[in-house]
């Protein structure tokens, strides 16, 4: 199947674009490096070194024989994501290519608004794309568990049924999100739902849980084609952010009483969730909702977990309770369905030891590479201006487009390069 990643030199890109290569899928990735600018802008990096586009495609070809084109590009500017349509004339496209950190989108009104247009603006050409060039196309669109919100009944998957009045429909289940990013996959979602009713597109949105894990079959197969590995307090998700806490020895950083409950699963299940999509494609004119996560825990557990697991590999692990940077429940209901994707064959990589070991031996292995005073939040949902770094400001000027995203793409489209792992 021809398969085209948008976004993928990102986390979870990356790591499906390889694994469906290997999986004998025809693969595109597009990417404009933002994240790579974000980084930079932050003052972050991943844990983990992770090479150029050109070292990694080469290296892939080099170990699996396949060849993965590589459009670079900013899917903001219409001229480039549609040329990419155009060429590659993907069967499904998989759509990563977005600001994905809450905390970046609440550092200021500047990150909020650039985050909602980077990622509005950029799925919205994609559904005009599609539909001027690829109409057929099944576009599978990462979405988040966090549009839903923790709300006081079961989370269906996308849908539920509601009488009112003597009445029934099945009607878009609520959506309550936590932060201007959720916020802007929210408003995707009506997009897209919408795209799909006035032009018969096919659609799926992943509403996927928060990931964990490095490591997939085909990145182990050389350092060259190591994934990220994210342990800050904006771009990190929590369970790395734990394992590389654990292995410096600094305090576990619970928010709050630590009760916050959502979704998560294995970045093996990611690929292989985003595969069955594709494979199981929806119909024309469907916008169809899975969630895609395996197992649930509370952030206070998952601290509880890694304590122990670091505990048995020597490690001295404290958890330290710190005032709740966001504005969430720090306990609440939760039980929300996930039933699609393993109905469709998933069969989950659940949480156990042996898996945090190895997180933790990654945590461990690269350790000298962790920066500690990225640890501590400092963006605080109350604020509407958070000081995160005294030179962010300096550093948005220079490097990212935030007073002015279009300008921006403009700009990006001019420098548009196209390569493939044989150039
Ligand atoms: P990431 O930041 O690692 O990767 C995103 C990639 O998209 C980056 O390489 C970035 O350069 C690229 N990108 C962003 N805007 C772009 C643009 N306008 N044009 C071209 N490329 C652009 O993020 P990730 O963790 O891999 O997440 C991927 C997707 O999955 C996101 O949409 C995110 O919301 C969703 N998701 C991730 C998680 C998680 O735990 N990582 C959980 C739920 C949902």
């Amino acid at each position: 199947m021809k398969i085209c990643v948008l976004g993928g030199d990102g986390y979870c890109g990356w790591a499906t674009a390889l694994y469906l290569s290997q999986r004998g899928h025809q693969i595109a990735i597009a990417d404009s490096f933002a994240r790579r600018q974000w980084d930079h802008e932050l003052g972050v990096q991943t844990l983990t070194p992770i090479r150029s586009m050109p070292e990694r495609l080469r290296t892939w070809k080099r170990i699996s024989g396949e060849n993965i084109e590589f459009f670079s590009g900013d899917i903001t500017d219409y001229e480039f994501m549609s040329a990419v349509v155009k060429k590659f004339a993907p069967e499904a496209v998989v759509h990563f290519a977005e600001q994905r950190a809450a905390p970046y989108s609440m550092i200021d009104r500047k990150h909020a608004v650039f985050t909602q247009v980077n990622n509005l603006v950029g799925t919205l050409n994609l559904l005009f794309a599609l539909r001027e060039f690829q109409p057929d196309c099944h576009l599978v669109k990462l979405g988040t568990m966090g549009e839903y919100g923790t709300p006081n009944i079961d989370i269906e998957e996308g849908y539920i049924t509601v009488e009112h009045n003597g009445r029934k429909d099945v009607l878009p289940f609520p959506k309550q999100p936590g932060s201007f990013y959720h916020l802007s996959k929210v408003h995707d979602s009506h997009n897209i739902t919408f795209a799909c009713k006035i032009w018969g597109l096919r659609a799926t949105d992943l509403n996927q849980g928060v990931v964990y894990g490095t490591m997939t079959d085909e990145a182990a197969l050389d350092e060259t084609l190591i994934n990220r590995f994210d342990y800050d307090e904006v771009f990190g998700t929590v369970l790395n952010r734990f394992c590389a806490q654990a292995a410096v020895g600094h305090p576990l950083t619970v928010y709050g009483k630590g009760g916050q409950t959502r979704g998560y699963l294995d970045i093996r299940d990611t690929v292989r969730c985003v595969e069955l999509a594709c494979l199981n494609p929806a119909r024309v004119g469907e916008f169809r909702v899975f969630n895609q996560f395996t197992e649930q825990f509370s952030v206070l557990e998952l601290a509880r977990m890694v304590q122990t697991a670091g505990r048995n590999l020597g490690l001295r692990v404290e958890i330290d309770h710190l005032p709740d940077p966001r504005v969430e429940a720090e306990e609440h209901y939760y039980n929300a369905r996930h039933s699609k994707l393993v109905e469709l064959g998933l069969t989950p990589h659940l949480l156990s030891e042996s898996l945090l070991d190895s997180l933790l031996n990654i945590a461990m292995q690269y350790r000298e590479n962790v920066d500690r005073s990225l640890f501590m939040p400092t963006v605080n949902w109350r604020n509407v201006h958070n000081e995160r770094q005294p030179d962010v400001a300096a550093h948005a000027g220079a490097n990212v487009p935030f007073d002015g995203p279009f300008e921006a793409s403009a700009a990006s489209a001019s420098g548009n390069g196209h390569f493939d792992s044989r150039d």
